[in-house]
């Protein structure tokens, strides 16, 4: 009988961005802490999601050598650079490590954010900071993973924060899943140019993730404090949000209405840019 397997979080920090027009400078504007995963067996590991800056994948390459476990594979959970375009430090490190996606949509939007219009608006963001040629994910043979006879279980379940197909990685003997942007923890969530039919079918993903049952929830972005990963905090924060945001849009005639309360009602989730981009976004001018 094969060993238990074990699970590392890897949290990167905010890291300023430009905030552009409307943003009060006296705060600096950040992009949304992120998370990478280890899931360890006994010699062999598996990385989901790489990060976002050269510098954050250099930290995570030293920090999965640490451990000295053998990087296998890095599972890319959607096509956001914020979770591959870190990969290249990790995948030098590490050069037998494949670098995959288990939907060929996934792979597709991750290629499409590689493409020079997506590099130039990355870059606005990251001014000499990312790869310039980043590696994208090949498409998975399988959306079950060997790990030394544990089963990893890599599932496509639909749309969250503007990536149109996004999958989860789920550990069933853990009742852990690695929910990449489909579930927040303690940040605002993304929900620039969302509109009441994209925050619907948010929460359908999160009715498919609720069903899988978890007791541990890794969201793909979430504050360094943080209390836990609880399921059903995470889960239950998550939906709230979007209704409160749902609520709070549908009474409000400018964005400072919307940012106002839902501050007063998210006092401590970090990163108040995502909240100033998403309320900024629902009223066009
Ligand atoms: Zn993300």
């Amino acid at each position: 009988m094969a060993h238990a397997l074990s699970i590392d979080v890897f949290t990167s920090g905010y890291k300023p961005v430009p905030g552009g027009p409307g943003w009060d400078d006296s705060a600096p504007a950040t992009w949304p802490a992120s998370t990478a995963t280890l899931i360890s067996g006994d010699r062999d590991a598996v990385l989901v999601d790489a990060l976002l800056t050269t510098d954050e994948g250099r930290r995570l390459a030293a920090w999965v050598q640490n451990t000295g476990k053998r990087l296998r594979t890095i599972v890319v959970t959607h096509g956001h650079a914020d979770h591959f375009f870190g990969a290249g430090p990790v995948l030098n490190a590490f050069p037998d490590t494949e670098l995959v996606a288990a939907d060929q949509r996934v792979v597709d939007e991750a290629r499409g954010q590689t493409t020079p219009a997506a590099m130039t608006l990355w870059n606005s963001w990251f001014a000499g900071q990312l790869a310039q040629h980043p590696a994208t994910p090949e498409l998975a043979g399988s959306p079950d993973h060997d790990l030394e006879g544990h089963t990893l279980r890599i599932r496509t379940v639909g749309t969250a924060d503007g990536a149109t197909y996004a999958t989860i990685v789920h550990v069933p003997e853990l009742r852990t899943v690695c929910s990449g942007d489909i579930v927040y923890n303690d940040i605002h969530m993304w929900l620039w140019k969302s509109t009441p039919d994209t925050r619907q079918a948010w929460r359908a993903s999160l009715d498919a993730v609720a069903a899988l049952a978890p007791a541990t929830i890794i969201a793909g972005h979430r504050d360094p404090d943080a209390p836990d990963d609880d399921a059903t905090r995470v889960l239950d924060q998550t939906r709230r949000y979007l209704e409160d945001f749902e609520q709070v849009v549908a009474k409000s005639n400018e964005p400072p209405e919307v940012i106002d309360e839902m501050l007063a009602r998210y006092p401590n989730h970090g990163n108040r840019y995502t909240l100033f981009l998403a309320a900024s976004s629902q009223f066009p001018a």
